[in-house]
């Protein structure tokens, strides 16, 4: 039989897609990366057929390359060498909500607002907020963060248990439900940031947390991205509870004025948001950061209760990539992802706006400063040799800057097959250890080959 035979049988005929439009679907993902067909697309219904599956590709040695919802930015779900991919869109039931004990239990699939919807009537929420509607397994995969990793942490920090199939298609449970532990390895944080490499995650538990009674945005403009990223590290240090911590620079104001329709001022902005239950600690908070904003030249501060205002202002926030992109057509989104530690943060973004400048190339910085994270994002022609090695330059300067500054070339997009060389270089000595992993827990190199680990040369 062959493997597609077999696919069948286990899957059913419907559940195995070969067309071309399905296989075009799953070629590529939210990047500027060349887009490669798998060979065939599944969708599984459980854990069981999971493991069938790959227990399939095995014994006849073809790939697996897993799929929540395609929104990576590093290549990850795309099948350089062809093969199966499994796409975990029918495995996106919510297994069990325990508000007793912040836990929720949920099947990969779904989305990161679907969980929210299903955790609201419970006063609960999932705080991981990659800005697309990525689905649990893919955020877990890639240790997804976004505008709230400042007050809840990335995915790691979410995750307290999962089950994952492996390469030779056993089932294994790691971690729990509580939320401490120290039994043993930490064998949970190993397959979450995985990027599919190390094993299927079929179920996750996860922390929730309860929704404050109180929240407020406020915003501040400033006249260089370097005295916001000033102001962001002063703020920080004040600890205030600010629970987001978001620039936007110029460029990316600009987009988002024209295309959402927003009335921004276009200068170098902090967006904020302080969340909990006391009014007065809340304005306490405000006017202690407005003060530090104003010592980095911060203007024009404004604060914002009305959750309608506040939600259009995050969603402004959220679209900011997608609108920067707008700007030229057929443009895809080449996005760095430095991250340095706080006190350097001010001139890291200045560098950023610089090497931009330095290489004459159209850009917009922005990033989730609170943690020391930013982004530039570039829309390019990948059909473009030019606009490609011009992108890429402007990547390699600010890595190597972040690294100088002690920071990392990726503080939540990931490796995928983007940044394999950058992490062999950042992780030095150190970095034989993830082919001693990989080789150990998937010797033929089957789950999602040359991600993160690259092939050896
Ligand atoms: C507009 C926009 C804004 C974004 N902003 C952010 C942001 O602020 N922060 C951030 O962190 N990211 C951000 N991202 C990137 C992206 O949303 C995240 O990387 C997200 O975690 C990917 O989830 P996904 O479901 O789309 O996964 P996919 O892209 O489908 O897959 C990502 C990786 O996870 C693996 N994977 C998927 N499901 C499983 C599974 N069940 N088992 C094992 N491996 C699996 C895949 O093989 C692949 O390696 C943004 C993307 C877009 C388009």
């Amino acid at each position: 039989m062959t493997w597609l035979e077999e696919l069948r049988e286990i899957l059913g005929e419907d559940q195995v897609l070969t067309g071309s439009s399905v296989l075009d679907q799953h070629s590529h993902d939210f990047s500027y990366h060349t887009a490669h067909r798998p060979d065939a697309v599944v969708y599984p219904a459980n854990t069981q057929q999971v493991s069938r599956i790959v227990q399939c590709a095995q014994s006849h040695r073809v790939p697996v390359i897993a799929f929540g919802q395609g929104t990576g930015v590093e290549g990850h779900i795309i099948p350089a060498a062809g093969g199966i991919t499994i796409d975990f869109t029918n495995m996106d039931r919510i297994i069990a909500i325990r508000p007793e004990d912040f836990v929720v239990q949920v099947e990969p699939g779904i989305t990161r607002r679907a969980l929210n919807k299903a955790l609201g009537p419970y006063g609960l929420f999932f705080p991981v907020d990659p800005g697309a509607d990525a689905s649990l397994g893919g955020m877990a995969a890639t240790n997804a963060a976004g505008t709230e990793a400042l007050r809840y942490g990335a995915m790691r920090q979410q995750v307290l248990g999962l089950e994952a199939v492996l390469a030779d298609g056993r089932v294994v449970r790691v971690g729990g439900a509580t939320m401490k532990s120290s039994a043993g390895y930490q064998l949970t944080s190993l397959f979450v940031g995985s990027e599919g490499t190390l094993g299927l995650l079929t179920e996750l538990t996860l922390k929730v947390y309860g929704i404050s009674a109180l929240t407020v945005a406020a915003r501040s403009v400033f006249d260089s991205v370097e005295d916001a990223g000033r102001a962001a590290t002063g703020m920080m240090m004040q600890g205030a509870a600010v629970s987001r911590m978001e620039l936007m620079d110029e460029q990316s104001i600009a987009a988002v004025n024209r295309v959402e329709g927003t009335s921004f001022p276009v200068r170098a902005t902090l967006f904020m948001e302080f969340a909990g239950n006391h009014r007065s600690a809340l304005l306490e908070d405000l006017a202690t950061c407005r003060d530090v904003a104003e010592e980095s030249g911060g203007q024009e501060w404004t604060a914002e209760w009305d959750a309608d205002r506040r939600n259009a202002l995050w969603h402004a926030r959220h679209r900011a990539a997608l609108d920067i992109l707008a700007a030229s057509a057929g443009t895809h989104p080449f996005t760095t992802d430095t991250a340095v530690p706080l006190s350097a943060l001010p001139a890291a973004l200045r560098h950023a706006r610089d090497t931009l400048t330095r290489y004459g190339v159209q850009g917009a910085v922005l990033g989730h400063v609170g943690d020391g994270n930013y982004h530039i994002v570039m829309g390019i022609d990948p059909n473009n040799p030019e606009q490609v090695a011009q992108a890429r330059a402007v990547n390699e300067a600010v890595i190597h800057y972040a690294w100088e500054q002690g920071g990392t070339c990726t503080g939540e997009h990931g490796i995928g097959m983007g940044k394999t060389r950058f992490l062999r270089e950042e992780k030095g000595e150190s970095s034989q250890l993830y082919w001693t992993i990989k080789d150990a827990l998937d010797p033929n190199h089957l789950l999602n080959p040359g991600k993160t680990v690259p092939m050896r040369d």
